[in-house]
């Protein structure tokens, strides 16, 4: 799929406000850091869509953009930024959750993780959450330009053998690095066959 436009369109703090449900929605999430911004960014093609900085844990609102007019790209609020208050990680949690397990037209959630790391139980956690609430998922794995080919490719192996022991059945992966456009098209390519799925 090429993207021809992408709009910002609202933030929330509740998944209620959010706009109508009526086009398929893909959601991003990740801890904080991952890539996120620049991954949205990279995929609309405009580099100032999402806020990317240096400073962890800047999105803390659930940002609808619409892309292409027919469907919905969702920035969700990064996890794990351990300089956010109790408090404050709590809310985060609740807008997170409960717009993930309540928004009726979200087909699937895309988990990013670097992929320099071993599986961390933040991310584990987060995806059996979703497995247990029935919540399709895909792990984007970020930043590929980091390492070499088969770094990647070992690195991708081992997650996989970690995540085997206490999975059946592995999500789907893709990789990506945002810095250089690697993986982007298979992400668009991969929404709009869920589109025309759910058509
Ligand atoms: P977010 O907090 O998850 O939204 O992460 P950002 O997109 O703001 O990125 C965090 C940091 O990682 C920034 O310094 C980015 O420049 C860097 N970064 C993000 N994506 C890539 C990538 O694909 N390759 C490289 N080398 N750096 C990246």
């Amino acid at each position: 799929m090429k993207v021809n436009s992408a709009k910002f369109v609202i933030s929330n703090q509740n998944y209620k406000n959010c706009p109508a449900n009526d086009l398929p929605e893909y959601a991003f999430i990740g801890r904080s850091n991952v890539g996120k911004s620049s991954l949205i960014n990279a995929l609309a093609k405009n580099k100032k869509l999402a806020k990317t900085s240096n400073k962890p844990g800047k999105t803390q609102l659930i940002n609808h953009f619409l892309i292409n007019e027919n469907w919905y790209l969702v920035d969700l609020p990064g996890y794990g930024y351990a300089k956010t208050s109790k408090k404050n990680r709590a809310i985060f949690k609740k807008m997170t959750s409960d717009y993930l397990q309540y928004r009726k037209n979200l087909i699937c959630t895309f988990v990013l993780i670097d992929i320099r790391l071993s599986p961390q139980k933040i991310d584990q956690e987060f995806m059996q959450w979703l497995c247990e609430k029935k919540l399709p998922f895909t792990i984007v794995f970020t930043k590929a330009d980091k390492l070499t080919k088969s770094s990647n490719k070992r690195n991708i192996n081992n997650y996989k053998s970690e995540m085997k022991n206490a999975w059946i059945e592995l999500p789907k992966m893709l990789t990506t690095s945002a810095e250089k456009k690697i993986g982007i098209d298979k992400i668009t390519d991969y929404i709009e066959n869920l589109n025309n799925l759910t058509k």
